[in-house]
């Protein structure tokens, strides 16, 4: 077993730039509430992103991409997360093949909360009912009478647009880590979730998100600039 030597630490704002749905399951029920409520902390009702959503997109993220630039190690019509046990991916967020598990995971995702800010910009929609989220009202159509269909309106709970939450992700360095190499997949990684967006139904528009105030245990990070990671 190899010798933790750090806990680094990624902090910043994630910045909900269009309104984002991380869904609470059917088994939710809002009293007078919504069809389709979102994820929500027990016991303050405030909506949040649970760190295994985050943890699960960044991932898929980069396996995909790395894919894509001929890199990886398993094609991808092998669904699942890679199992090798030795890429950065492996290494970061888990070998996904027990038998090739002979390290623990670096990464270690928070919850992202509403920050005081925002809480407190959206605590006047509770006179509306709007209990600190948006609600977007949807309908399906039906394609041959252009009527709207038999489903009939829907409503969507989404984290609203303009929320900012505390985003914090703690990373081990075990020795032999180069935290470089990690510094560069976690910016390639941030990167293509700003590109793609996070949450259910970003094809149409959900869920766009970018990063502010990054830091890398303390230091400012710049994302942008950083060089393209080549695992
Ligand atoms: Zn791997």
């Amino acid at each position: 077993m190899k010798r933790l030597i750090k806990h680094s630490e990624i902090t910043g704002v994630l910045l909900v730039q269009t309104g984002l749905r991380i869904g609470a399951g059917g088994s939710s029920l809002e009293i007078g509430g919504l069809d389709n409520p979102i994820l929500r902390h027990p016991t303050t009702r405030l909506p949040y992103v649970p760190g295994s959503s985050l943890k699960g997109k960044l991932r898929s993220l980069l396996e995909v991409n790395q894919y894509t630039i001929g890199s990886f190690k398993k094609p991808m019509a092998t669904v699942g997360p890679c199992g090798c046990g030795a890429c950065v991916v492996c290494r970061l967020f888990g070998c996904g093949e027990v038998r090739n598990a002979n390290e623990p995971s670096r990464l270690i995702f928070r919850d992202c909360k509403m920050l005081p800010e925002t809480v407190k910009e959206l605590r006047p929609l509770l006179s509306d009912g709007v209990f600190y989220s948006e609600v977007k009202a949807e309908v399906t159509m039906d394609r041959t009478s252009g009527k709207v269909g038999q489903a009939g309106p829907r409503s969507m709970d989404r984290i609203a647009s303009g929320a900012k939450l505390d985003f914090r992700v703690t990373i081990r360095i075990l020795d032999g880590d180069v935290e470089s190499d990690f510094k560069k997949t976690m910016a390639h990684a941030l990167r293509l979730l700003e590109a793609e967006g996070l949450g259910g139904s970003v094809s149409r528009g959900y869920g766009q998100v970018s990063f502010e105030d990054l830091k890398w245990d303390g230091q400012s990070w710049d994302i942008r600039t950083a060089a393209t990671a080549s695992p």
